[in-house]
């Protein structure tokens, strides 16, 4: 057994230092960034937020709301191919680098990827995605993938250390999502005792990314603006959110009614609503490790969006970077006790 003694830092544990800066305003600031993948070589232009490959955020509806900010949505796996057929059938070319097509790593899920993209060639985004990124077989599929796909652009997660960060790219990944036990509605970290705080994980994973040219995927555990931006200034090069995109409109899960306030269903694709609603129940070797919660319903995701942008827009300001790309050189951390006044909340 071994201890490391550094303390690894969340979200909360930090803010980010003002610095002086000569921009005027907050609308100056441009979110696009574009990016060249390392085995795709596609290039690819956009606001890198995402919404997460969860059914109850990943949806058709979501992804075009989200496209008309140049944003991009993870969808999430459980659509038939009939149905990705038909929503591709109505929508415009536009919306092909605004979307991910999520997989697993079964036969099934590889069956199903090649029916969607073989009906859909102008896909550019394959998001493989499985709880642990760490088993071997994970990383035998990734480079099935890779053989297979040479020109799409490969996401594979989660992991949340440089050495496997560094793994998957050599392996075929152009992205690897970082994000063990931060979310929202995950219950990993009580379940097994694993996990990894995620703006730490992001500083190291970035890191070990960016050294061969590779790019990560923040995934999990923004609960506000501020957090996206948290994510970007530690050297995301895209943050991924599921909890801050759910309860809309675009959103899928249930509305309830109760006492004449409205909430939706969301929950973790591995809680046992997911695995009873897609697999027929939790196996019985494995716990559940996702929570099902009410959200309060929160109307179109417009207003949502706006929030956001406008913060990470703002965050840019304080620092003096006049685009996102310079938001992680422009960051300085400070670690702190304290994060909002919550006398109002
Ligand atoms: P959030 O933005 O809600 O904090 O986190 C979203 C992320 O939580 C998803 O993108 C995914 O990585 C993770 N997640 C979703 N469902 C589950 C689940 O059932 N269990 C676990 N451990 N993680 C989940």
């Amino acid at each position: 057994m071994r201890i490391e003694q550094d303390l690894k830092l969340g979200f909360s544990d930090v803010l980010i230092r003002p610095k002086r800066s000569t921009l005027k305003s907050r609308a100056e600031v441009k979110l696009e960034r574009n990016y060249k993948f390392l085995h795709s070589n596609h290039q690819w232009s956009g606001v890198p937020i995402i919404a997460a490959n969860m059914d109850t955020v990943g949806t058709f509806a979501m992804a075009e709301a989200l496209a008309r900010h140049n944003m991009v949505c993870a969808i999430h796996k459980h659509y038939s191919v009939a149905e990705w057929k038909n929503w591709l059938k109505q929508s415009d070319e536009s919306i092909y680098p605004r979307i991910m097509v999520s997989t697993g790593t079964s036969d099934d899920d590889m069956k199903k990827l090649q029916s969607i993209v073989s009906a859909a060639p102008l896909l550019k985004f394959i998001c493989i995605d499985v709880a642990n990124g760490y088993a071997e077989a994970f990383v035998d599929f990734v480079t099935r993938v890779r053989e297979s796909y040479p020109l799409m652009t490969i996401i594979a997660g989660n992991v949340v250390t440089g050495e496997m960060v560094e793994e998957l790219l050599l392996a075929g990944a152009d992205v690897v999502k970082v994000g063990i036990g931060p979310g929202s509605v995950c219950t990993t970290r009580v379940k097994t005792g694993v996990g990894y705080p995620q703006l730490s994980a992001v500083i190291e994973c970035a890191d070990a990314a960016h050294g061969l040219g590779g790019r990560i995927i923040s995934d999990g555990g923004c609960v506000c603006p501020g957090d996206v931006a948290k994510s970007f200034g530690g050297g995301a090069d895209f943050v991924m959110l599921g909890g801050m995109f759910a309860g809309h409109d675009e959103s899928g899960g249930q509305l309830v009614d109760r006492d004449g306030q409205q909430y939706k269903l969301f929950y973790g694709m591995s809680s046992t609503t997911a695995m009873s609603k897609h697999v027929g129940g939790v196996a019985e070797y494995r716990a559940s490790e996702g929570k099902t919660v009410e959200v309060p319903y929160r109307g179109p995701v417009e207003e949502t969006v706006r929030d956001i942008l406008g913060g990470v827009r703002s965050t840019c300001t304080y620092v003096g970077a006049a685009e996102l790309r310079e938001l992680s050189k422009r960051t300085t951390f400070i670690r702190v006790k304290e994060q909002e006044n919550r006398t109002f909340t």
